[in-house]
């Protein structure tokens, strides 16, 4: 079902993945800190116990174990990246280390991204459409079951993309509208939504296992 196969008029279904991981703590995890609720996965990632790193610049990235892209405004991002070579160090870090992509963060790592179109990093095999809800339901505060133990999860979004098409090496954790609003493809893991800003940690927790994991081995 999850082939990127199109038909006219027909759009790809999507189904939920379980998920399970364990590993050692207290990995250091970067935030890009260009931009955007930085601040706020940094101290979530202190609360699901990993030791965060402000990046600012490509030389940053040396000796991390994983790094996330925060939320905020992608092209602004992308402009920024564009300069002295961070968007291709990134892009070398990505294809090594895990890297977790919420909202706008979601958007730099699509295969592709629409509405307009832009440079990605091409490194989680989705299709994303930036602000897909429109203006009027940009923002919103929805509570959904995923596939994370512990039941429902807060998901806070913000002038939301939406991932429309996923590549069959995607595991889908989460939905919102029958649309996959959290995402992980081996290392990597997309949110269309801010878990920095709700209280629950069990997202920042499962990447930190994904990076402890991914270090240890
Ligand atoms: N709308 C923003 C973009 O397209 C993303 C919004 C967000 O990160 N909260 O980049």
């Amino acid at each position: 079902m999850k082939s990127l196969t199109k038909y006219p008029g027909q759009r790809q279904s999507f189904q939920l993945t379980k998920t399970e991981f364990s590993g050692k703590d207290h990995p250091r995890i970067g935030v890009l800190a260009i931009q955007g609720n930085y601040a706020s996965h940094s101290q979530a990632l202190i609360e699901a116990g990993a030791e965060p790193v402000e990046v600012r610049k490509p030389s940053q990235l040396a000796g991390l174990d994983g790094l996330i892209l925060p939320g905020g405004e992608s092209t602004t991002m992308l402009r920024f990246l564009e300069k002295h070579l961070f968007f291709e160090v990134l892009q070398e870090f990505c294809s090594k280390k895990p890297i977790f992509g919420t909202c706008a963060g979601a958007i730099l790592l699509a295969r592709e991204v629409r509405n307009p179109a832009q440079r990605s990093l091409g490194v989680l095999d989705a299709v994303v459409e930036r602000n897909a809800y429109g203006r009027q339901i940009d923002s919103t505060i929805l509570t959904a079951e995923t596939t994370l133990a512990g039941g429902p999860l807060e998901m806070v979004f913000i002038r939301a993309p939406r991932i429309v098409e996923t590549g069959a090496g995607v595991d889908i954790l989460a939905l919102r509208d029958g649309f996959p609003a959290l995402v992980k493809q081996g290392r990597i893991m997309a949110a269309t939504f801010h878990p920095e800003l709700s209280s629950d940690r069990r997202v920042h927790r499962l990447f930190v296992q994904i990076v402890t994991a991914t270090a240890s081995k």
